[in-house]
């Protein structure tokens, strides 16, 4: 068994399903919690969980699950990460709140400091702290208009960026996240992103043609002076893991940068580790103006945080951003030790390896399996994309009825997609190799007999 003692030392690194999943005691909850919280909270897998660790999730009635979705890319650390979990323990009893614009504490400030320090670009940059990947992206685009004083903001197709006024209407998909809830934001416009598996003429020209259709939408359509920002998710998390065709991302930012454009990468899915490197930016060598975080920040706690250009951030007035919980203290110290971890576990060289792992058998498998259309990703953010076999027409019946076959056999994996056909999986990096292993099979089984 491995070494892994998240989760408290006697929690067993081990898939274990002892009833049907999900069992009665957590049908049991479920009905309750269907009496008490509204169905518009969806439920993706309804066991209900007492502890999680390492590379599994236990529930109510004792199954062991294995953990392909890290609370949809947050605990990378793993879940009770003993860097983190000792942290909060000792700041909890010390104070849980002050509100850091009225009394501020170090945490904060150390927090800011590592991320002005590890995130792309060696400029003076400044970090400000959040609760939310939403609300650190409306405060982004608060940042640049305030700075560039225009109204536009560009987003892409399949972009997912919140919930929120704003941030909804930055998101591109209708159903769920947009569906009645309008009307939107003004000033957000929308361009093609360049997505190789459905780019019309083919994968080998989509960066250059992606590009220069953005570029042409812009200037036509809203007139670059009146841009303040473009905003894009380096691999499209919720969209369905889409990794845009190699050269799209450094021919926008160079356009951004001719034009006096703030470009914003929103690396609230990418960022800490998750695709093999520390951001995802990092692949291309994209230098953002400002880089939104959240998600994998801190093990789990509520933070997120936007970290730019000195010179942009300056500009806004005092107190013209901040909000009562933002940068909570007991958020920066599970942030502070989720950077060690990923530093002393050397978690990049994990993510990468689960690549290496997963990629080759997920790529065998669409070779065996035609309802498996693309294979992407990278490190430990990575997915299938099914399809009708012999056409790229998009199945998302199978895509479900596959999530259903897994975690029936005690495999928590999680859809996502502009048309709900990919399987995303999103390992915490410290899995042990045997989980991973077993993981890939218990998924091929399901492919092969959908
Ligand atoms: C999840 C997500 C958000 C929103 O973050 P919340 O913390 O849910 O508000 C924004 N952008 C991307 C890319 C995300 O994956």
């Amino acid at each position: 068994m491995s070494t892994v003692t998240q989760g408290g030392p006697s929690l067993p690194q081990e898939r274990r399903v002892v009833t049907e999943i999900p069992g009665p005691r957590s049908r049991e909850l479920f009905a309750r919690k269907q009496s008490a919280v509204p169905p518009g909270i969806g439920t993706t897998l309804p066991v209900f969980v007492t502890r999680a660790g390492g590379g599994v999730v236990v529930d109510a009635d004792g199954n062991s699950l294995i953990d392909f979705g890290s609370g949809i890319a947050v605990t990378s650390v793993g879940n009770a990460a003993p860097r983190v979990v000792e942290r909060v323990r000792r700041q909890a009893a010390d104070f849980t709140h002050t509100c850091f614009m009225v009394t501020p504490y170090e945490s904060y400030v150390q927090v800011a400091e590592r991320l002005n320090a590890i995130t792309p670009g060696d400029h003076a940059k400044r970090t400000f702290l959040l609760n939310s990947g939403a609300e650190a992206v409306e405060n982004a685009v608060k940042v640049a208009r305030h700075a560039t004083g225009r109204p536009a903001v560009v987003v892409f197709d399949h972009g997912y960026h919140g919930r929120t006024l704003l941030t909804m209407s930055l998101t591109a998909k209708n159903m769920p996240y947009k569906h009645r809830f309008g009307p939107f934001a003004p000033e957000v416009y929308r361009v093609p992103l360049a997505y190789p598996f459905r780019w019309p003429t083919g994968p080998e020209h989509c960066a250059e043609e992606a590009a220069a259709q953005v570029i042409d939408q812009i200037g036509t359509q809203i007139g670059a002076e009146n841009v303040a920002a473009v905003l894009i998710e380096p691999i499209a998390g919720e969209g369905g893991f889409i990794e845009p065709a190699k050269g799209f991302l450094p021919r926008i930012a160079e356009y951004c940068r001719s034009e006096g454009i703030v470009l914003i990468a929103d690396e609230v899915q990418t960022g800490f580790a998750r695709t093999g490197h520390l951001f995802a930016c990092e692949d291309e060598g994209i230098v953002p103006d400002i880089i939104v975080t959240a998600k994998g920040i801190a093990g789990g706690l509520p933070l997120a945080a936007v970290t730019g250009r000195a010179e942009l951030l300056d500009r806004v007035h005092v107190g013209g951003l901040g909000g009562t919980y933002g940068g909570n203290p007991l958020a920066c110290e599970a942030a502070l030790g989720v950077l060690e971890t990923i530093e002393a576990e050397d978690l990049v060289g994990k993510a990468r390896r689960i690549g290496e792992v997963m990629l080759p058998r997920l790529r065998a498998l669409a070779g065996r399996a035609p309802i498996v259309g693309d294979v992407r990703g990278r490190g430990a953010m990575t997915a299938i994309e099914l399809v009708v076999p012999g056409t790229k027409e998009p199945h998302p019946t199978a895509a479900a009825e596959i999530a259903r076959r897994c975690h029936a056999e005690g495999l928590l994996v999680l859809t996502a997609g502009t048309y709900g056909n990919v399987l995303r999986f999103l390992p915490p990096l410290v899995m042990p190799e045997h989980l991973l292993q077993e993981a890939l099979e218990i998924l091929e089984k399901a492919v092969c007999e959908v």
